[in-house]
């Protein structure tokens, strides 16, 4: 590496861009780099094993109070969604650090937002201003930025799509109250990613369900693009409009391509879908961000994101999606993402640009070359056709009873918890979908699976989600 390069600080990484592209990468500090052997296919394979395993899970409740109490840096955790008196729930942010340590070691919290033990980005103090350096054709500057980890329940096993709807709206909550705190406690921070990454394949190293918060001192490329094509739209195709509302405005003309809509969201596949089942959830009310921005044009000004009233319809159409994934696609991998606003902006950039979240699930049959070379999305699927069948509910049954028993019975019950929330939404079933949901049920009462959580009811130690559905499990078989 020449000197020019090296940064003072062993323990910081490095920024690094191409001014021929402008694209971003970063690039790890000498103490955290990787060996290349650490690459070879079966050393991966066995590592991903060892991180499926529940007790080596350093997000499940004993472990993650072992990891706290080795942090000596007060930063640790970065905030909570506790509980508070009867069925309440409260926010604790980073300064109540001892407080929320405690809350967190006793085991009163519902989501937790810690700092990643392995971040990428060294830590970013609010004051920091990130020097960029040049050495033409290259600009470089220390590896800055603030990682986040959210731990979205005390529940290791069960994907964010099968459990509660409570669970979801106290994850959107968390990102929600996380996003506030950094655009308010971090000034220099330009943009706030939040990511969720499901499965092994699709890039999540630990099986406990997780979002990752990257907030760095720059707009990723990629977003600036974005908001440039837009700029477009807004200024010379449809003048004065946004073309995100003007799609939402297309697609319930349309209605071939909605998927679910409520008062305050829609989600679609969206017409130029680049992979089979991407999904976008977009809100109906125009606004540029999910959380606070400040706004340019009346400096100090924030400019509110999502109401916290509006977060419960969110949830509702977030889990609907994932638990549909889950069950009619069987279980892919996915990522979703929130495209959201930079947290300063140019002026106009609040009519023309609007925050959305972008689902995309793990693809197997990618030319991935063709992709590379030109950044042309190559689609099997039709969304006209993703949309239908993740709409049908019959298709969606019938398809479960042939393959039910090919899941292994932890799905089926996961399976199972998808359905009884749907029907528990007023699902209106015919008689033929009654059917066959007995017979799913029934298939679930044979599993090994099942005889061993029966007895755990017996011995009084099953946890009470479980417990409701193996009682739904038994009343569906029986009808
Ligand atoms: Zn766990
Ligand atoms: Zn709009």
């Amino acid at each position: 590496m020449s000197e020019v390069y090296e940064t003072e600080n062993r323990e910081v990484g490095q920024w690094r861009r191409f001014q021929g592209t402008g694209r971003w990468a970063i690039m790890p500090s000498p103490e955290r780099q990787k060996k290349p052997e650490a690459y070879l296919v079966r050393e991966k394979q066995d590592f991903d094993e060892k991180k499926k395993r529940k007790e080596n899970c350093p997000f499940c409740a004993d472990n993650l109070s072992k990891g706290l109490a080795k942090i000596e840096n007060p930063e640790e955790p970065r905030g909570a969604i506790v509980e508070e008196g009867t069925g309440g729930i409260k926010w604790l942010g980073e300064k109540d650090f001892k407080l929320l340590s405690r809350r967190v070691e006793n085991r009163e919290w519902k989501t937790c937002v810690i700092k990643n033990l392995h971040p990428v980005l060294n830590w970013m103090a609010p004051e920091t201003i990130l020097q960029q350096r040049g050495d033409r054709p290259y600009i470089f500057a220390d590896g800055l930025g603030i990682c986040d980890l959210i731990i979205e329940s005390q529940t290791h096993s069960k994907p964010l799509g099968v459990l509660d709807k409570d669970v979801c709206e106290n994850v959107i909550l968390t990102y929600l109250r996380r996003f506030n705190d950094l655009q308010e406690g971090y000034p220099r921070l330009e943009y706030i990613s939040i990511f969720h990454n499901h499965r092994m394949e699709a890039g999540a190293t630990i099986a406990h369900s997780h979002t990752q918060i990257f907030s760095t001192p720059f707009v990723p490329a990629h977003i600036e693009n974005e908001i440039s094509q837009a700029r477009n739209y807004f200024e010379a195709v449809a003048v004065g409009n946004c073309p995100f509302c003007d799609m939402i405005k297309k697609e319930e003309q349309n209605d071939e391509r909605v998927l679910r809509k409520n008062r305050s969201f829609i989600a679609i596949t969206p017409f130029d879908s680049g992979s089979p089942f991407e999904i976008w959830i977009l809100p109906i009310r125009h606004n540029l961000s999910f959380g606070n921005v400040n706004d340019p044009v009346i400096g100090g000004r924030i400019l509110e994101g999502i109401k916290e009233d509006e977060i419960g319809e969110l949830a509702d159409i977030l889990t609907w999606i994932l638990g549909r994934l889950y069950v009619c696609v069987d279980d892919p991998g996915y990522n979703f993402v929130i495209s959201t606003s930079p947290l300063h902006f140019a002026p106009n950039v609040d009519r023309y640009w609007h925050w959305h979240i972008r689902i995309e699930t793990q693809r197997l049959d990618v030319p991935a070359g063709y992709e590379m070379a030109s950044q042309v999305r190559v689609n099997k699927l039709p969304p006209e056709s993703a949309a239908m069948f993740l709409k049908n509910m019959g298709n969606l049954f019938k398809q479960e009873v042939g393959n039910i028993f090919q899941r292994k019975p932890e799905d089926i019950e996961n399976v199972l918890s998808v359905i009884k929330r749907e029907f528990d939404g007023g699902l209106d079933l015919s008689n033929e979908q009654k059917n066959i949901l007995r017979t799913a049920a029934k298939a679930f009462q044979f599993s090994e699976y099942y005889t061993q959580k029966e007895k755990q009811k017996d011995a009084g130690e099953l946890a009470k989600g479980e417990e409701t559905i193996l009682d739904r499990a038994t009343s569906w078989a029986s009808q």
